[in-house]
């Protein structure tokens, strides 16, 4: 299987090694418990127009406070999650979480929730979307599903057809971290897609190296040229934002507007705020 050949290969074993191993194994044990005893929870990242930083959706990202770990992030136990099938339950926690969360906070914005391609493979996804839909009542428009390049990688028509009925469904897909995977043209073309998010690596070099501007001059224009919405992810500078504002992107996400933030808070103000700056 591709993951087995992209696991390193230890020419000697430290006890660091040792140590990581057992940390994976007692995380993926606790993670399960952690499901089932609703210890993760999500937080809400708005992504906004640029200009006014007037939010249009919110991104759901999950978060794992370990009562005797403390905050694990997600880029350690997403994987986790993968490997033992724990990603299905905990991507329908988010899920579920996220659509009612926002529905109850309004009645325009949107929401984003990622999926890793272990889900969008399970032969039950199809079911899940509609059923959270229904349970959460949210409008299928307002759902936008985030995903990645890496879903096509082991069947690319298999993975297609899976974003069409999706798609059917009515809700919004977008292709997440675009560029620093196997972005490939081919995938612009023949995806059902709405919005692209441009990986918040071309984002960090945007304001010294014309190198990267004239990347990130390229993905705009190309997605534009396309019909689709772009998003740049990752702004934290305000001479990021201006030179994202020169090139025309339209949206953006990053700490410069707001970091992820809990269901109760204000997710509106701030943005708007570091707009006007
Ligand atoms: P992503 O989907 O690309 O999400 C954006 C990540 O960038 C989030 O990291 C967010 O907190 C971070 N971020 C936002 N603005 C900035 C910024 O200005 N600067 C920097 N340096 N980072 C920023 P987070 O929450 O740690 O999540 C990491 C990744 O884990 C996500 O990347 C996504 O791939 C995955 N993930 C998170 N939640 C879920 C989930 O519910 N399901 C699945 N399948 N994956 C998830
Ligand atoms: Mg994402
Ligand atoms: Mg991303
Ligand atoms: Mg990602």
């Amino acid at each position: 299987e591709a993951k087995e050949g992209g696991k390193r290969r230890f020419a000697v074993f430290t006890p660091a090694m040792r140590d990581s191993i057992v940390r994976r194994h007692d995380l993926k044990e606790e993670l399960a418990e952690a499901i089932s005893n609703r210890d993760l929870m999500v937080q809400y990242q708005p992504i906004v127009d640029i200009q006014t930083g007037e939010a249009i959706s919110v991104e759901a990202l999950v978060r794992w406070n370990h009562s005797d770990r403390g905050r694990i992030p997600p880029m350690e136990f997403i994987p986790l999650a993968e490997d033992t099938g724990l990603i299905v339950p905990l991507g329908r926690y988010v899920l579920e979480e996220a659509c009612a969360s926002v529905v109850q906070r309004s009645h325009t914005l949107q929401v984003q929730v990622n999926l890793s391609a272990i889900e969008l493979e399970h032969p039950d996804l199809i079911q899940t979307i509609t059923d959270v839909l229904e349970r959460t009542g949210i409008a299928p428009g307002r759902l936008v599903l985030e995903v990645t390049e890496t879903l096509l990688v082991k069947d690319a028509e298999r993975g297609a057809a899976t974003l069409q009925q999706l798609r059917d469904l009515g809700v919004q897909l977008a292709l997440d971290d675009f560029g620093t995977g196997y972005s490939s043209l081919s995938y612009l073309r023949n995806l059902p897609l709405d919005t692209l998010k441009i990986a918040r690596e071309f984002v960090e070099g945007l304001a010294f190296s014309d190198h990267d501007a004239a990347f990130v001059r390229l993905i705009v224009g190309l997605a534009k040229t396309v019909g689709l919405k772009v998003v740049a992810e990752g702004i934290e500078t305000r001479a990021q934002l201006d030179m994202l504002r020169e090139i025309g992107c339209d949206l953006g996400q990053g700490y410069y507007f707001a970091a992820p933030m809990d269901v109760d808070a204000d997710w509106e103000s701030a943005p708007v705020a570091a707009a006007l700056v």
